[in-house]
């Protein structure tokens, strides 16, 4: 059975978002209209059914070099964004950075990069990693975060017109609070939550804090916001790659998945596969000209 709905197909390009390329989907969703978010974004508007859309589009962009998100118009507003940090708000993977101090990166990365596909429990996975991080000086946790340790592209736009715009900002990381906290400190994310890594005496120990946040605590951290605002996961927009966002990306009236893992892709309401992380604001409505600027840009 097929609902038709008000549906809204957000373009979003890395650079410029080509005119014919915009023709090309409203002729071929026959849309009610379109209306441009910027240089790089434009929305258009159909009456249809949400998950044949979906489906049509996924095919429709798969070659393309832009991305396209679809959603019910009604409820694409947000007021939380949460979101996962390695890999997603940063560049990298802060496990695979740790372990680099004691040459393991190759090693520890390899099974990062299994955990992350799904194919290994994630608890289980982080616990053997941790366990080759003993040993290691707390304080080269501060010289990763000072020369190794970057925003991806678009982050701190999306952060600083989220707080422009009254939606909330929750990172919720399976990694650790080590690195965590001055991520979000530094792109002024409101709260953050991960595992706790082990010290003593300014060594790691080779140990994490129990339970361990995987992908269920990334979900009930979700309900928890949402309570404490007196809102539904459908207010909320989430953000991730890995196998342990899918239970987020799932529950969020919004999932999207950042340069994601074929497991999550496949399942996430929207990919972002070439734009940068303000594809999100464009999503939620808010045009170019209402971005804020990156505080980063301006030391
Ligand atoms: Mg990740």
């Amino acid at each position: 059975m097929t609902t038709a709905m008000e549906l809204v197909i957000t373009l979003v390009a890395p650079v410029s978002l080509d005119p014919t390329r915009v023709a090309s989907f409203v002729k071929v969703f026959g849309a009610d209209h379109a209306e441009r978010l910027g240089d790089r974004a434009t929305d258009i508007f159909v009456e249809a059914d949400l998950a044949a859309t979906r489906e049509k589009v996924k095919t429709l962009v798969a070659d393309e070099a832009f991305d396209a998100v679809v959603q019910p118009v009604a409820s694409r507003a947000k007021k939380l964004l949460i979101s996962d940090m390695d890999s997603t708000m940063i560049g990298q993977e802060c496990i695979d950075e740790l372990a680099a101090v004691h040459g393991l990166k190759p090693k520890v990365a390899a099974i990062t990069e299994r955990a992350m596909q799904g194919e290994l429990d994630f608890a289980d996975a982080l616990r053997e990693r941790v366990a080759l991080l003993e040993g290691i000086p707390v304080a080269s946790i501060e010289g990763l975060l000072a020369r190794v340790i970057t925003a991806s592209p678009g982050a701190g736009t999306l952060i600083a017109t989220c707080r422009a715009h009254g939606v909330r900002t929750v990172l919720v990381s399976g990694g650790f609070m080590q690195f965590a906290v001055p991520v979000a400190q530094r792109l002024g994310i409101d709260a953050a939550f991960a595992n706790e890594l082990i010290a003593a005496d300014g060594v790691l120990t080779g140990r994490v804090a129990e339970p361990i946040l995987g992908g269920d605590a990334k979900r009930e951290r979700l309900f928890a916001e949402c309570e404490a605002m007196g809102i539904t996961p459908d207010d909320a927009i989430a953000l991730g790659d890995g196998a342990n966002d899918l239970p987020m990306l799932e529950t969020a009236g919004l999932g999207l998945a950042y340069r994601a893992k074929p497991k999550v892709a496949a399942v996430a309401d929207g990919l972002i596969r070439h734009s940068d992380l303000t594809t999100a604001l464009f999503v939620m409505g808010i045009k170019a000209d209402n971005f804020a600027a990156d505080p980063s840009d301006h030391p």
